[in-house]
């Protein structure tokens, strides 16, 4: 069976790649550039069933049409993630939607694909015109109420990117709803993704993917900052979750939340201070806060029971808690850190 992986750079797509060629999947991933291709290669230690295509733009509707060929199954990654971005329109919405659109369109174009699964987000799920909602617990049909017009006119970044999410997501299911596509279609919806970076992918802290700058903006913080979105899940769990959404055929067109556990700042802030691993110097650039305190109770949680029982997933915190969780990517950045 053969995989094409979009945004194959990308911190999540790493441990996907990695799951795939692992199980014995051949993986055609695609990049921007060929610097990337190359990064990406040598991550993989270059395995003969790694291959790469260039897709420079997204927005194409023809962008995937080679790299997709002879492919089973698409994963598709390749999103704007970040909260710099100025224009939100041409930097988030049109990337985010007309990218999916794109992979619609060459899926469509491909007999041999039967499945496409979609990275979308709890930003997708999420209302945040609700506030906090104490003791509401998001569930897999839940949909954020952003429009094209919020996305654009936002006056901050994260409500943009979240509209990119809703949008890109709902793209998809109205393609595949209204051409009656011969391939199935799976979303999966995870929280702020946790985890130590895959090997070999980032050479600078510069490059550091968005989530896991919410762990590394505590150190040398003054203050431990408010919590945005206070869920997360772990990198390796969701990777997994990818592998058994191309794998589960009663999955097919369905929508999943994949998400861990609940989290704030203050609980990254208690971990680093608790940690065993985490050397005296590192902790002592992390602000303390108010230890213990937590947004427990006070804030929204979500169901991921659905992934749990029909993905058959492990969300077991024994085995990917928050603290491991934290503490590995901790002590990784704090190695590239300290070599910078
Ligand atoms: P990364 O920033 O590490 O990867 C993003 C990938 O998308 C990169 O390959 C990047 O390529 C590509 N990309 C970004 N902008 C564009 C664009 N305009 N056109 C084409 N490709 C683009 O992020 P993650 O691995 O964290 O995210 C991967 C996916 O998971 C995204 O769809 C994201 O929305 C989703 N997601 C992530 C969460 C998280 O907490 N990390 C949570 C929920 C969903 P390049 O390097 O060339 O920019």
């Amino acid at each position: 069976q053969r995989i094409l992986v979009t945004g194959a750079n990308g911190f999540i797509a790493a441990y996907c790649i990695a799951d795939l060629l692992k199980n014995g999947y051949q993986v055609v991933g695609t990049v921007r550039s060929i610097e990337k291709a190359y990064a990406v290669l040598k991550a993989h230690q270059h395995n003969p069933s790694l291959i790469l295509e260039i897709v420079p733009d997204v927005t194409k509707t023809t962008a995937f049409d080679k790299a997709i060929q002879g492919c089973h199954g698409v994963l598709h990654l390749a999103s704007p993630f970040g909260y710099a971005y100025k224009d939100f329109e041409a930097e988030l919405l049109v990337p985010s939607i007309k990218g999916t659109i794109s992979i619609c369109l060459a899926a469509t174009k491909t007999p041999s694909v039967k499945r496409v699964v979609l990275t979308s987000s709890f930003a997708a799920v999420f209302d945040a015109s609700a506030g906090p909602s104490p003791g509401r617990i998001y569930k897999d049909d839940d949909w954020s109420p952003l429009t094209y017009e919020d996305g654009k006119t936002a006056t901050a970044t994260p409500v943009a990117y979240r509209a990119s999410k809703k949008l890109a997501e709902k793209a998809a299911w109205q393609f595949m709803n209204e051409k009656k596509t011969a391939w199935d279609l799976i979303t999966l919806c995870p929280g702020m993704v946790f985890g130590a970076l895959f090997p070999g992918t980032l050479d600078s802290l510069k490059n550091l993917n968005t989530s896991n700058q919410i762990v590394w903006g505590l150190i040398d913080a003054k203050e431990v900052p408010d919590t945005k979105a206070p869920l997360w899940t772990s990198v390796t769990a969701l990777a997994r979750a990818h592998l058994h959404a191309l794998n589960v055929q009663e999955a097919g067109n369905e929508r999943f939340l994949v998400i861990n556990g609940s989290f704030d700042n203050q609980e990254l802030a208690d971990i680093i201070h608790e940690s065993d691993r985490i050397p005296e110097k590192v902790k002592e650039r992390a602000p303390k806060g108010v230890p213990g305190s937590r947004l427990t109770g006070k804030i929204f949680t979500a169901d991921s029971s659905k992934a749990v029982k029909v993905l058959g997933l492990d969300l077991d915190v024994t085995q990917q808690s928050l603290p491991n969780t934290i503490t590995d990517l901790v002590l990784q950045l704090a190695d590239i850190d300290a070599q910078s």
